[in-house]
């Protein structure tokens, strides 16, 4: 054991029985079903997961940065095995600050599969320590993203069961919304 470790600053989530953790990177903007799928998914093989949250200038997200992670640390605030965090720059400099050793990444499409592939490579080209486990999708997500999440919401489309209620009223109240239930058409009112 090396000595002088006592001042050294804590990594994130770092804990004597700690176990495996991994670390699942994305916009979040915002939160759905299909990452929270994932998430639980990933918690059947590690101990625990870091959500973090990429606060990158260069991508016009929907949500800030601040409102991404309160929305996150409530959806998993009774989920103690899940750390959210957010981080700016290199995913592996972010990485080699906690004790994850794999980076976990959703694959729903053939679409998804060469930016993945790349970032995966690149990731490990820069961390030769680093892997990237991909998780496909469930049947019931493949459909859902981020961006046609906000994409229908816009228009006034229903997203209820593809994203937690917390994030549909945070999606109304940006597009400003009104929060009425959707009245029903058709046979079965
Ligand atoms: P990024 O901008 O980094 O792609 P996202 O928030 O869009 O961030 O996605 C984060 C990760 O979650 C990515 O690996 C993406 O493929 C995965 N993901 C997003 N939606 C789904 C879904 N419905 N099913 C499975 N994986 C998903």
């Amino acid at each position: 054991m090396s000595r002088g470790n006592e001042m050294a600053p804590k990594k994130e989530g770092e804990d004597k029985n700690m176990g495996k953790v991994a670390i699942y990177p994305g916009s979040f903007d915002p939160i759905t079903y299909g990452h929270l799928d994932i998430v639980e998914r990933t918690l059947e093989i590690f101990d625990k997961v870091i959500v973090a949250i990429a606060d990158n200038a260069e991508k016009r997200s929907l949500f800030s940065v601040e409102e991404r992670l309160q929305m996150a640390k409530i959806i998993f605030k009774d989920t103690p095995n899940v750390i959210v965090d957010s981080f700016k720059g290199l995913l592996v400099d972010y990485v080699a600050k906690t004790n994850a050793k794999v980076i976990v990444r959703g694959l729903r499409a053939t679409s998804d599969f060469e930016y993945e592939f790349h970032m995966a490579s690149m990731n490990r080209s820069l961390n030769t320590h680093l892997d990237t486990l991909f998780m496909m999708t469930s049947k019931d997500y493949f459909f859902v993203s981020s961006r046609t999440i906000k994409e229908v919401a816009k228009l006034g489309g229903g997203i209820e069961g593809l994203v937690p209620d917390l994030v549909v009223r945070r999606l109304k109240e940006k597009f400003k919304l009104p929060f009425t239930k959707k009245k029903k058409i058709g046979w079965d009112d």
